[in-house]
């Protein structure tokens, strides 16, 4: 919760004790320069041991509650017929209004199966903005991404509430384009991952649901984020303003005909699903899912899993649950502007988003700012963030760059796992960097994978520059 201190500044109250805690340490930077060097200057190749604060990512990685871990003591583990997953489907009928569920063992798996039952080779997927795994998985089947956000999504430094919102006049002239034939459905990516966390209004949703009507396409939401979206439309959208979260994530799923998750974001667990009140559509995924998930009372989860997620659903409707990453980050933001480090703004919903570009302008997209932006966060605070930018984009299929809209360090705010402590730190190790700048220089790959290349690609820095930024680190701030 946000709390106004008698001097009149907003400091984001954690409104949760923590009772069970995981040691961290702080490792010298000569043994983050070997870390880093080691894993190809990628911080997905780093280990737990070599990293102080890990805002790699949000996903898997969300702080559970007391509630949720006992629930886990009480799951059901019988292969078919598990009560833990009709526990599971009626906290979704409640929460999200959803009468059919299918469990999957994470989001990508749900994106894997809409993929392959709904898209044809040359279909076109319109979508407020695309997330990895679902480009990769609508592109496997022969489909095409379609992005069809408002043109200030792309700003960096905006005080727009919803760019997050898809362009209702672009839609309309992508289906007279490609005709309604081509479109299988229509996808709205609550707090959208890749734009920084930012969210849709329901006006938009709304009006994006009225054109999919009016030509029999169906309205899939992609919901990982749902409860941080419910929580800006709270506070952003005035219509909302007296809804509670509960209202206002019921309002957004009466307009989605098919809905999936990845539970590893606001539900603070780890595993997914798919759900749905149209029996066609559910009868014509059900199939599927013992051949790639397991069966449909599990979906490749663990019982355990699905035990807390039916808790982490309903908690998540909680105000102080799911604002708790944005106030963070709200926080986070307003400390970066501060110091003149340009951040993405509005402050999003998972992470704080470092602009690379505007950090590091004299790097060019074909050396990944981003990436070289995340290495060089590492080496100077032992902090791990993760390259949203070029490296994230895989090549065409000519081989040929894809340069990415954005090139971002993001620096996730996992739920309920750090304190405003961690976050003044990498503010100040930030600041120094800011201050060297000019030190930092491209990167080149050295190992690049075809697909998802960002996972396990290797790369080196162009003139060795991390060493050198390590050295006058050292020589500044000292070993720590
Ligand atoms: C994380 C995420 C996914 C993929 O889910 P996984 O559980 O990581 O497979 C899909 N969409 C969005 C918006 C996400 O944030």
């Amino acid at each position: 919760m946000n709390i106004r201190l008698s001097t009149g500044k907003e400091i984001p109250v954690e409104m949760h004790k923590v009772r069970i805690v995981q040691k961290t340490s702080l490792p010298p930077v000569e043994e983050r320069l070997k870390a880093i060097k080691e894993g190809g200057y990628n911080t997905f190749a780093l280990r737990t041991k070599d990293i102080f604060i890990d805002m790699l990512t949000d996903s898997g990685t969300n702080a559970m509650s007391d509630n949720q871990l006992a629930a886990m003591m009480v799951s059901d583990d019988a292969y078919a017929g598990s009560e833990s997953f009709y526990k599971l489907a009626r906290v979704i009928e409640d929460v999200l209004g959803f009468r059919y569920v299918l469990p999957t063992h994470q989001g990508r798996a749900a994106e894997h199966l809409l993929a392959k039952v709904f898209i044809k080779p040359g279909d076109i997927i319109p979508m407020n903005y695309h997330f990895t795994t679902t480009k990769a998985h609508i592109e496997l089947v022969g489909g095409q991404v379609l992005e069809i956000y408002a043109d200030e999504a792309l700003k960096t430094q905006s005080t727009h509430p919803f760019k997050g919102n898809l362009d209702i006049q672009k839609l309309k002239d992508t289906i007279k384009k490609y005709g309604a034939s081509k479109i299988p459905f229509v996808r709205m990516e609550a707090t959208t991952n890749l734009l920084g966390g930012q969210p849709f209004s329901i006006e938009n949703l709304k009006e994006v649901k009225r054109v999919c009507s009016e030509y029999n396409i169906p309205l899939v939401v992609d919901g990982s984020l749902i409860s941080e979206n419910a929580y800006f439309i709270k506070i952003r959208e005035k219509e909302y303003k007296n809804k509670s979260i509960q209202e206002i994530i019921k309002e957004i799923m009466s307009f989605a005909d098919l809905f999936y998750l990845s539970a590893r974001k606001s539900s603070c667990v780890r595993g997914g699903f798919i759900a749905t009140n149209n029996k066609k559509f559910y009868e014509e995924i059900k199939p599927w899912l013992p051949v790639y998930e397991g069966f449909l009372t599990y979906g490749g989860m663990s019982t355990k899993e699905i035990e807390a997620m039916a808790v982490g659903l309903r908690e998540m409707t909680d105000i102080s649950v799911a604002g708790s990453a944005a106030e963070q980050v709200k926080y986070f933001a307003e400390r970066f502007i501060e110091y003149g480090i340009p951040v993405v703004t509005p402050p999003g919903g998972l992470a704080c988003h470092v602009d690379a570009m505007m950090f590091l302008p004299h790097i060019p997209q074909s050396q990944y700012p981003a990436g070289a932006l995340a290495a060089a966060i590492y080496i100077v605070s032992g902090v791990r963030s993760m390259e949203r930018g070029t490296i994230s984009m895989d090549r065409d299929q000519d081989g040929n760059e894809v340069y990415s809209d954005l090139e971002l360090a993001r620096l996730a705010v996992p739920r309920r796992v750090y304190t405003v402590s961690h976050i003044e730190y990498v503010v100040d190790r930030l600041h120094w960097l800011y201050q060297h700048r000019d030190m930092v220089k491209g990167l080149k790959f050295i190992e690049e994978p075809p697909v998802l290349r960002f996972f396990f690609g290797k790369l080196e820095p162009l003139d060795n520059w991390g060493s050198k930024l390590g050295e006058t680190f050292k020589k500044e701030i000292g070993a720590q």
